[in-house]
């Protein structure tokens, strides 16, 4: 979270003061969400991320909740309908412990179909080589695997692959650092809590045609339709979360909006990459065609030496690198709010250590 945004908040904590700067006499959480003060919140929030990602008038932005895995099982509940008769297909393109998750989640509602896999979730399998089903509800990737650190930096034309069936993405982990084709979306979705806000928000954009879809056991709080009907309404939504990732937002557009905040990222990304592959001790294993510029994962050439590397690391106030427990060594997390020097202060520690402790 950007340290302005949690400035804000802890100021607004008792007393939200509305958009001419008037005293509302009570804090956010303690709003009612069907009051004017929270309308004008929500309205703003919708408002400020369709201009920040230039989605387009024929796609809803909703405010969920359940997290980003949560819509494993809320994409086909919404898009393998309308009718339960025949288990509809989907298509997963599976490039790290994200997208493995997504196709058996969805397995309970439909028949997934695995399209491509990378071999070991460090690249992406050639375009050429996906297995897309005619007639298949939707085609689902991970567009930033979080664990794995491979990111599609060109979405797919499906269109162009004769396949008709809309796009999904989990966005979820690199969501607003970088722009979005819409063209070739048909929904995406994100967790919040990795670029946008607290957890317990996910954010879901979908087209206005995929809104017809629900299998008739899609529960209503879930049900895309519902929600778009509702403006996120349909029952309490996550209002604090909306709230923060309203802030979020207008503090992006304070940077210069997400073309700046691209440039940034790709500075952070290539100053950090360019450092792992300049030393003999830490590697990181990924394409460079499809490394993230989100999380980078990296390793110790000297495994045993990783414990030590985050003890340092640690003293010098940085914080979270250890590697996600499916594959250990470390992993650098640059989220929009992550600013430049925070890299530059691996950077040098990464050196350091390798010189004295290696
Ligand atoms: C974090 C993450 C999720 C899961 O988010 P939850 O909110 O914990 O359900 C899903 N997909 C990706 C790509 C993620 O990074």
């Amino acid at each position: 979270m950007p340290a302005e945004v949690l400035e804000q908040a802890a100021a607004e904590m008792l007393d939200w003061p509305d958009a001419s700067g008037r005293s509302s006499g009570m804090g956010v959480m303690e709003m009612s969400h069907r009051g004017r003060a929270f309308g004008e919140i929500l309205a703003r929030a919708q408002t400020d991320f369709r201009s920040l990602m230039a989605v387009p008038e024929n796609f809803h932005i909703l405010f969920m909740q359940g997290g980003g895995a949560a819509q494993n099982a809320i994409v086909p509940l919404n898009l393998c309908g309308p009718s339960a008769d025949t288990q509809a297909k989907a298509d997963f393109v599976v490039t790290g412990g994200w997208s493995a998750k997504s196709l058996l989640e969805a397995g309970k509602y439909c028949q997934p179909h695995e399209a491509a896999r990378s071999a070991a979730f460090r690249d992406i399998p050639d375009l050429a080589t996906w297995r897309l089903h005619h007639g298949a509800a939707y085609v689902h990737l991970c567009s930033n695997e979080t664990v794995h650190g491979v990111e599609f930096h060109t979405l797919p034309d499906l269109a162009a692959l004769g396949c008709d069936a809309p796009l999904v993405i989990d966005c979820s982990s690199h969501i607003a650092s970088r722009p979005l084709d819409w063209s070739r979306v048909g929904l995406a979705y994100a967790g919040a809590q990795k670029n946008l806000g607290p957890a317990g928000l996910t954010l879901v954009v979908v087209r206005e045609d995929l809104l017809e879809r629900a299998l008739p056991a899609c529960p209503s709080v879930f049900c895309y339709r519902e929600l778009a009907r509702h403006d996120s309404m349909v029952n309490t939504p996550p209002t604090f979360g909306i709230y923060m990732a309203g802030l979020v937002f207008q503090w992006l557009l304070r940077q210069g909006g997400i073309a700046a905040m691209e440039q940034r990222n790709i500075a952070k990304a290539q100053a950090l990459y360019a450092a792992i592959d300049a030393s003999d001790l830490f590697y990181n294993p990924v394409d460079p065609a499809c490394r993230s510029r989100m999380n980078v994962p990296f390793f110790l050439r000297v495994p045993e030496r990783t414990d030590a590397f985050l003890v340092s690391a640690e003293a010098a106030g940085l914080l979270q690198l250890k590697g996600h427990k499916s594959l250990g060594g470390l992993r650098a997390s640059l989220y929009n709010a992550m600013p430049m020097e925070g890299v530059q202060t691996l950077i040098s520690l990464m050196r350091e250590f390798e010189r004295t402790q290696a």
